[in-house]
């Protein structure tokens, strides 16, 4: 190539009859084991070379040279050709770079972590120092990738990964793991709190806004943490250790950060005294529902009451069902738990249409684990018929979940559920992990819009914009749109507004016992009230 011949040739005069090892040319894997061939004067073929020009590039060769002996057999020197493999060479290092980074955010990737990580724990072992791995996941990536586009989505990862970076040390490690987990390494820390004050930077540093599209969008991060040596000694149980904590952190309402072994050990004490507590109560008759109605926007009558489980134990007082719900269906034991809200909330709307109040529709929550077990449909159908409720005033809601776990299944059930004529919704829509598209494979009829999303509603434009599009995509699918959560008279006009169905929330009211609810019902319908403003 002619560009190159200039660029080289000053360097190869200077070069002229000094050993290759003088020259500045550096050869793959040094020159010791080159010389020992050139001292036993043997052959040698492609030999990886590579020279920094004097205006700083890098050009690569792969030189072959054979022997010259003269007559008599004694050595004369070498005679060789040098091939250009530069564009070989940069596409192999791109290979390399592509194999290990992850091109959307340009951070080392799953493969390339886990070496360094290899690495890093093998030093802190050498020299025992302390290292710790952040899990990193974002809260509501999802739904803003489905309701505001993949493209924005995309934009929302390089941010992340690029405040990240910034945040963070040089010498420490940020990779993405895929989709919206990423992973921190901290290496030669010995302390919990240090970490404790980089988990805590992380969270400050992505809580803040960020403008894709022009409109401010928010979305906070769940950390989990790890520590070596503390918490496990190789790189595997790191991992997954700082996953566990990870999801402990979603557990505990996202936005925070958990340290694996702290949390575990103390939440299994706690744990253990609820579960010995939960496996009594049904017997001990310590549950009780309470009643939340649900308000229809256009027609401003009670459409509808969501029966939430309460337990009232002795010894450990009211505990909220999202502390004991988990461990119910950890358990089993939500599956006669669940069977018992299904029939006392059908045998109590039986009793209020006798009392001679409107019908409503009560709705019930299933769990996943109540999903998979073999009697639901039975328990669903006697529920029903030994009470006298009619299926069109009974809804069951379940969570985005169940439909990601076991698609097909799934389905079957659910259609199941509709042939006995019951309504079905999909309830903390947004939470999960699935899309309104994967909706339309279901007989869904009810999408109740998380009140993570109605909260900051209408001051927040991101969440404004994904209810927004939540409510436009589910009425598009033919659905019924609730909204939860609702407490200030605000985000009801924005709800009206777009076109919201329902709403259910404090606003309009509480959870109450079933007399209240009587009594609201009666009243109400009386006297509307809120719906008109
Ligand atoms: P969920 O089904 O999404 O129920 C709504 C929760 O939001 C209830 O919490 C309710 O009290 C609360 N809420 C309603 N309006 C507002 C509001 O305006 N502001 C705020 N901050 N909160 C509001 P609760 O009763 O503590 O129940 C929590 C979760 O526990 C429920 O969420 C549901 O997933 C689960 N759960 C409750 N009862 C049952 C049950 O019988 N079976 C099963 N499997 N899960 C249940
Ligand atoms: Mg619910
Ligand atoms: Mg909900």
């Amino acid at each position: 190539m002619k560009g190159d011949a200039s660029d080289v040739k000053p360097r190869f005069e200077s070069d002229l009859g000094k050993c290759p090892w003088e020259t500045g040319i550096e050869a793959d894997p040094g020159w010791e084991v080159h010389r020992q061939t050139l001292e036993a004067h043997r052959p040698f073929h492609d030999l990886p070379t590579s020279r920094t020009l004097p205006d700083g590039t890098r050009r690569y060769a792969a030189i072959t040279g054979e022997p010259l002996f003269d007559a008599n057999g004694d050595f004369k020197g070498y005679r060789g050709v040098g091939r250009d493999i530069t564009t070989q060479k940069v596409a192999e290092a791109r290979i390399q770079y592509l194999a290990t980074h992850d091109s959307l955010t340009n951070l080392p990737n799953r493969v390339m972590f886990n070496q360094l990580l290899s690495v890093a724990v093998q030093s802190a072992k050498r020299n025992a120092r302390g290292l710790a791995v952040l899990f990193i996941d974002l809260d509501r990536f999802k739904i803003i990738n489905d309701s505001l586009g993949h493209e924005t989505g995309d934009q929302l990862l390089q941010e992340i990964g690029s405040r990240l970076r910034r945040t963070l040390r040089g010498s420490d490690v940020v990779a993405r793991l895929g989709g919206d987990e990423f992973v921190v390494l901290l290496q030669e820390v010995s302390e919990a709190a240090h970490v404790a004050t980089v988990a805590r930077k992380i969270l400050a540093a992505l809580a803040r806004p960020i403008v894709l599209k022009g409109q401010e969008c928010r979305t906070t991060a769940s950390i989990g943490i790890s520590l070596y040596p503390t918490d496990a000694d190789d790189e595997p149980s790191l991992m997954k250790n700082a996953d566990m904590a990870m999801y402990l952190a979603k557990d505990e309402g996202k936005n925070n950060f958990q340290f694996y072994l702290r949390e575990v050990r103390a939440q299994s004490v706690e744990r253990l005294r609820l579960e010995a507590n939960l496996r009594r109560a049904l017997e001990r008759r310590e549950f009780s529902l309470n009643y939340q109605p649900k308000l229809d926007l256009r027609t401003d009558t009670i459409s509808g009451v969501e029966a939430l489980l309460r337990w009232n134990n002795a010894e450990l007082g009211s505990i909220s069902p999202s502390k004991f719900i988990s461990i119910a269906e950890e358990t089993g034991l939500i599956v006669p738990i669940g069977t018992w809200v299904l029939r006392s909330a059908c045998e109590q709307n039986v009793a209020w249409q006798r009392a001679g109040l409107p019908p409503v529709r009560v709705t019930v929550n299933l769990s996943a684990r109540q999903f998979t077990d073999e009697n639901l449909l039975g328990d669903i159908a006697s529920a029903l018929s030994e009470t006298g409720l009619a299926p069109q005033f009974l809804e069951l809601e379940i969570t985005e979940g169940m439909m990601i776990r076991n698609p097909e299944r799934t389905r079957r059930v659910l259609c199941a559920i509709k042939q006995l004529g019951v309504r079905l919704a999909i309830d903390d829509f947004g939470t999960g992990y699935s899309s309104l598209g994967q909706l339309k494979n279901f007989p869904i009829d009810t999408l109740k819009v998380d009140r993570s999303f109605v909260r900051e509603i209408p001051y927040d434009t991101a969440d404004s914009a994904i209810t927004k599009a939540t409510i436009a995509m589910g009425k598009a699918l033919g659905l019924t749109v609730v909204a939860e959560g609702v407490e200030t008279p605000g985000q009801m006009q924005f709800l009206r507004a777009y076109g919201c169905d329902e709403i259910q929330g404090f606003y309009f009211s509480k959870p109450i016992v079933a007399d209240q609810f009587a009594e609201l019902l009666h009243t109400h319908r009386a006297t509307p009230t809120l719906g008109a403003r």
